[in-house]
């Protein structure tokens, strides 16, 4: 096995914390259509696609390996949020808590010299710079807008999204 059992649960423990914020972005993407908001709703639902493909990703690393990969019950996340600003001020803090997550196991990998698992990580330190990024731009739109103007943030979103994906 070319990572530490200890190493190993580390990394089953990520993968928990990724498939957990992929299940509230994914409540938040029902909950912004429930509102109207169908492009929210379409940004967070590829948000939540994501936070899957992360898991599966470091899924992939744990059997590539030798190692084990074991799920753990998540938490129900929450429901029902009272305004858009509300989900997206959740999204940033979720997207802030994964990187201080992701800092821990490059602590750990550090600390036990386990270099593959260092260059593994490197990935999803650079994915979490934007992800930070995408979410705080995205608030400060929101903030700016209001919730009465939240239809403008949909347009400008939904021209974001088409830049970023031109083949969607
Ligand atoms: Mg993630």
């Amino acid at each position: 096995m070319m990572i530490s059992d200890a190493m190993n649960k580390a990394l089953n423990g990520q993968i928990a914390n990724e498939l957990s914020a992929s299940m509230s972005y994914r409540q938040m993407a029902f909950d912004y259509d429930v509102m109207g908001l169908k492009v929210f709703a379409t940004k967070f639902q590829g948000q939540a696609d994501e936070e899957h493909d992360h898991a599966m990703r470091i899924a992939k690393y744990i059997l590539d390996s030798g190692g084990k990969v074991e799920l753990a019950a998540l938490e129900k996340p929450p429901c029902g949020q009272k305004s858009a600003q509300a989900m997206v001020e959740a999204a940033l803090a979720s997207e802030v808590k994964v990187s201080k997550q992701i800092y821990g196991l490059m602590d750990q990998a550090e600390s036990e010299k386990d270099h593959s698992t260092r260059s593994f990580l490197k990935w999803f330190i650079d994915e979490q710079v934007e992800e930070v990024s995408t979410m705080s731009d995205l608030l400060q739109l929101v903030k700016m807008a209001g919730e009465s103007n939240l239809v403008l943030v949909e347009q400008r979103l939904h021209e974001v999204m088409v830049t970023e994906t031109p083949d969607a």
